[in-house]
């Protein structure tokens, strides 16, 4: 063991969950822009495949330098959203006096919310796909048997539902027919003589 512990520097980190990361940072939420605390990729960098996150040393991670240069250009203008964008989202000064390239620890909670979302689609992807191939190619086992008879069991539902539908238009349409039919036939008869006209009622 030994008997005393020579210190030699201190390197600071800082972590915690995403909000509190962009408080500290000086930065707007994380639906901004400029979204990440670790650099500089804007939103549309999200959607490319593959994506390549700048790591750490790259040159465009966000440092301190930096965030306090795109604070001091943000709180020279009129400070509307369009300026805050300019500014890579850096709406106030950072809160930290220490070097942060590659010194902002990932928020653990948020990154397994990713990679859980990420894998449940995928999941539900596969089953999809495997569902649609069972059906494709003709089920055999006892469970897919019960299957089937659910298929069909919806497949029959399915038809009877058209059948009603239909059954419901030809008895609205007769309806209609014969309402108009006996309307016509309450309208007063008229008979041309030669001498004038006679007008027959019936109701
Ligand atoms: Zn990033």
């Amino acid at each position: 063991m030994p008997s005393h512990v020579e210190l030699t520097g201190i390197e600071w980190f800082v972590g915690g969950d995403l909000p509190w990361l962009h408080m500290i940072l000086g930065l707007q939420a994380c639906n901004s822009t400029f979204f990440c605390c670790q650099c500089l990729a804007d939103r549309t960098a999200l959607h490319q495949r593959p994506y390549h996150h700048p790591i750490a040393g790259h040159k465009h991670s966000r440092s301190l330098s930096n965030l306090r240069r795109d604070f001091s250009k943000y709180s020279n203008t009129t400070k509307t959203q369009h300026e805050a964008i300019k500014s890579h989202n850096a709406v106030n000064p950072p809160l930290v006096p220490f070097e942060i390239k590659g010194h902002v620890v990932p928020p653990s909670l948020h990154m397994a919310i990713g990679l859980t979302m990420d894998l449940h689609n995928e999941i539900e992807k596969i089953c999809k796909e495997r569902d649609e191939m069972a059906v494709k190619q003709g089920l055999t086992s006892l469970f897919d048997m019960t299957y089937q008879q659910e298929l069909k069991a919806v497949e029959h539902k399915k038809s009877d539902d058209e059948q009603k539908r239909k059954d419901k238009g030809h008895k609205r349409a007769r309806d209609q027919y014969l309402a108009a039919k006996k309307q016509a036939s309450k309208r007063p008869k008229v008979r041309r003589h030669a001498g004038g006209v006679v007008v027959c009622a019936s109701w």
